[in-house]
């Protein structure tokens, strides 16, 4: 066996490794609220986490009554507030390298000094890189959830979204019912109108889905030409009339394809979710009674019928 040579370092990579050593430690005890400030920072990438750590960082050393911090990302409005508001207040916007990244704003009953200003802009400054990428976390993660084509939220989406249903289900005892909706011969569409006229009818279709059902329902692009539908505290014959509402805005859904006008149905299966069961058990039986209202003409609705 080879002996290994031992590393020579020379006197100023001593020093060197000295000096970082000191650093390290300097760092690790965090004296300095700044340091503390982004070593806090870094171990999230949850924008609501870090807003939380600004929060108390800042108070720590400049009193307030209220924080709060407003943005759009994502196409959601997002919203942190913390405490009470007082009459006065300090607003930041929070801009790097040209991207707004939200808005900033304190509230006291006292006013702000011009020193404590200067702080907090301090401490902005500090945080500003962290919150960026915060931000940029959320749209990166409603990305990965959202179908590029029809701007709402994808297979992905509706797996953690069924996953989280049939727990809640089995918890709490409430009915879910889910509708998966499938054009039909939506194939003839792209070989005879082209598959720009196709996606434009997947994205009528998407927005005539949401429109027929309720706030409280979500709509998922499932994959091709599939919707589907999660309905929280619904049963089976209501999810079926939605359905059947869904089954009618398509319908009435027309497309002018340059003097000719376009018209599609959809077929749909329901089943609400049975206890103790499987999200994937839950959709392949949503899928059978799909699969019976396409064998039995298209345009129809058919229910998995659950007994009890
Ligand atoms: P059925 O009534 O039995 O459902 O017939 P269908 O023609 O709708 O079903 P089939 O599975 O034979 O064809 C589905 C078609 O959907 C084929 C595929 O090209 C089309 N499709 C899937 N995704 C997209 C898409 O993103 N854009 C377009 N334009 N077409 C798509
Ligand atoms: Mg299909
Ligand atoms: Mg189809």
């Amino acid at each position: 066996m080879k002996n290994i040579p031992s590393i020579k370092r020379s006197t100023t990579q001593q020093k060197d490794l000295a000096a970082l050593r000191q650093a390290y430690q300097g760092w690790s005890n965090a004296p300095d609220p700044f340091t503390r400030l982004t070593r806090k920072l870094s171990t999230s990438l949850s924008l609501e986490t870090q807003l939380g750590i600004l929060a108390e960082e800042i108070g720590n050393t400049i009193p307030f009554d209220a924080l709060s911090y407003r943005h759009h990302i994502a196409r959601r409005d997002f919203v942190y507030v913390t405490g009470l508001g007082g009459p006065h207040r300090c607003e930041y916007r929070l801009n790097l390298e040209g991207v707004n990244y939200g808005t900033l704003t304190l509230n006291r009953r006292q006013r702000f000094s011009d020193d404590e200003l200067q702080g907090i802009e301090m401490f902005i400054s500090a945080a500003i890189c962290p919150l960026r990428n915060a931000c940029q976390f959320i749209t990166i993660e409603q990305a990965a959830l959202t179908d590029a084509l029809t701007s709402i939220p994808n297979k992905r989406a509706l797996d953690e979204q069924l996953e989280r249903a049939s727990l809640l289900s089995d918890r709490h005892g409430k009915e879910y019912s889910l509708i998966l909706c499938d054009l039909d011969r939506f194939k003839t569409v792209n070989d005879q109108q082209g598959h720009v006229v196709g996606d434009h009818l997947l994205r009528l279709t998407a927005e005539a889905i949401e429109n027929a059902t309720r706030n409280s329902d979500s709509v998922y692009r499932f994959g091709g030409e599939e919707f589907a539908v999660l309905l929280p505290y619904t049963g089976e014959q209501e999810a079926k009339d939605v359905a059947d509402r869904v089954r009618d805005a398509v319908a009435r859904l027309r497309v002018d394809c340059g003097g000719t006008e376009l018209s599609t149905t959809v077929s749909c299966g329901v089943a609400r979710h049975l206890p103790e069961e499987s999200a994937n058990n839950w959709v392949a039986r949503a899928d059978e009674a799909l699969y019976s209202a396409k064998a039995q003409g298209r345009n129809c609705t058919r229910v998995f019928a659950s007994i009890g």
